[in-house]
């Protein structure tokens, strides 16, 4: 991200405000604005200043960084946040998950003192995705539009790989949906799913990607990789008994071995008691597909919800996997999902690994699976068998494992 030509600081302390003003004026900001704290950052936002980015203490007087990011979120949420505070690491990481459930899009956390280097690391960094995923872009598609989309076949799976985190060996890949729109470029899920969801028309798109991701397995298996493909079920979809059937007819219709897929659904969705879901979700399992529990630990599933349905593998959510080597918080969630899998004889996958030391940690863990950008982003089938084959020749440089 570049320098935003305006930032406001909100910080109670006058020689720590003003050190970071003279920070942000020296990397490039135009317009530096001052708030001694939440009230009057409120006001000015107020009086019509929108800066491009906040920098927030949080332990002020009169109105605190929490509720000023509250307001924040529901006036500006666009207006990315840094928080620049004393406070112990761990409340940190709860003021962090508390922006994110305001919907504000946080850029990170900057411990004082703060120095220059860390301020414009932060901000350089602001495209980072991983705070995109906490606040996913407004769709700004009709659901006349996507289902346009979808009958003319503009949904395509791109493939993010799995591998073993012993061998090191490419065993699959999840399969996510992709618009390639006439005139937007690609566009991510976030930008349909939901309002498919909403609108409970969903399941065409569900039968389209696993068709495309169907025909991709026979193809890449054909060309002698050993590899598994994972499909994204929506919970609502899981509500027709006559999904699993549908699913099993059109895996099978494309020549591909139910055992050499894998359905993903979230932990959310394995949480419900309702009939069909289990009916639906038994059946495919006794078909052979593997069952697979999305985004764990972004709900609060018991250890009896999950026992009920045979999953066969268990997705660590990104939330705790992306920088659990640096956060003692996540590392012990990790470390427990891990336990619970393993006791439940799942497979594990971490997914969201986006460094070595993440990496390190995970396979220190005995974490059986990764995923992540620092394997390899989600890519089109050609470009996914051809770095199934530059691992097979060992040219790509490979996580160290
Ligand atoms: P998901 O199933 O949890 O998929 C993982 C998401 O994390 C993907 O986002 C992937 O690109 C992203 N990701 C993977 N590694 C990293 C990493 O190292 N760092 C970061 N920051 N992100 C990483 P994507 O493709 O945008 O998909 C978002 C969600 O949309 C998926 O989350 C899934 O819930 C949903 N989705 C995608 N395709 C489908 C589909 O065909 N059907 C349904 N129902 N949902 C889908
Ligand atoms: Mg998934
Ligand atoms: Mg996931």
């Amino acid at each position: 991200m570049k320098i935003p030509p305006s930032i406001l600081i909100v910080e109670d302390h006058d020689f720590q405000r003003r050190i970071l003003a003279r920070m942000l004026a020296a990397i490039g900001a135009k317009q530096v604005l001052e708030a001694a704290n939440g009230r009057v950052a409120l006001a000015q936002l107020d009086a019509g200043h929108a800066p491009g980015l906040v920098i927030c203490d949080l332990d002020m007087p009169e109105m605190d960084g929490m509720a000023f990011i509250r307001h924040l979120g529901k006036r500006l949420p666009d207006v990315p946040v840094i928080i620049a505070s004393a406070l112990d690491p761990a409340l940190l990481g709860s003021v962090a998950k508390m922006a994110d459930a305001y919907g504000v899009r946080l850029l990170g956390v900057l411990e004082k003192p703060v120095t220059r280097i860390h301020l414009a690391q932060l901000i350089a960094a602001g495209d980072d995705s991983r705070h995109r995923r906490a606040v996913p872009p407004a769709p700004t598609f009709t659901l006349a539009e996507i289902e346009a989309g979808i009958r003319n076949h503009e949904f395509v799976p791109f493939f993010q790989p799995k591998l073993d985190m012993r061998s090191g060996a490419v065993v699959g890949a999840e399969a996510l949906a992709r618009w390639r729109h006439p005139t937007q470029g690609i566009v991510s899920p976030y930008g349909f799913i939901l309002t498919l969801e909403q609108a409970d028309r969903i399941d065409a798109l569900t039968f389209l990607m696993l068709e495309q991701a169907a025909h991709a397995t026979r193809r890449l298996r054909a060309a002698g990789l050993d590899v598994t493909v994972s499909v994204n079920l929506s919970t609502t979809s899981l509500s027709d008994v006559m999904l699993a059937d549908r699913v099993t007819e059109i895996v099978t219709g494309c020549g591909v071995e139910p055992k050499h897929m894998v359905l993903e659904i979230t932990e959310t969705a394995a949480m419900t008691a309702l009939a069909p879901a289990l009916e639906n979700l038994t059946r495919l399992r006794m078909k052979g597909f593997g069952l697979s529990i999305d985004d764990y630990g972004t709900g609060f599933a018991s250890l009896a919800q999950l026992a009920r349905v045979p999953f066969t593998e268990l997705k660590i959510d990104q939330g705790f996997v992306t920088g659990c080597s640096e956060h003692p918080n996540a590392h012990v969630i990790v470390e427990a999902s891990l336990a619970l899998a393993h006791g439940l004889k799942l497979k594990t996958v971490a997914e969201g690994i986006e460094t070595q030391a993440d990496w390190n940690a995970l396979r220190a863990l005995g974490c059986d699976l990764a995923q992540g950008y620092f394997i390899g982003r989600p890519m089109d089938e050609a470009a996914f068998l051809e770095f199934c084959r530059g691992r097979q020749e060992g040219v790509e440089a490979c996580p160290t494992t």
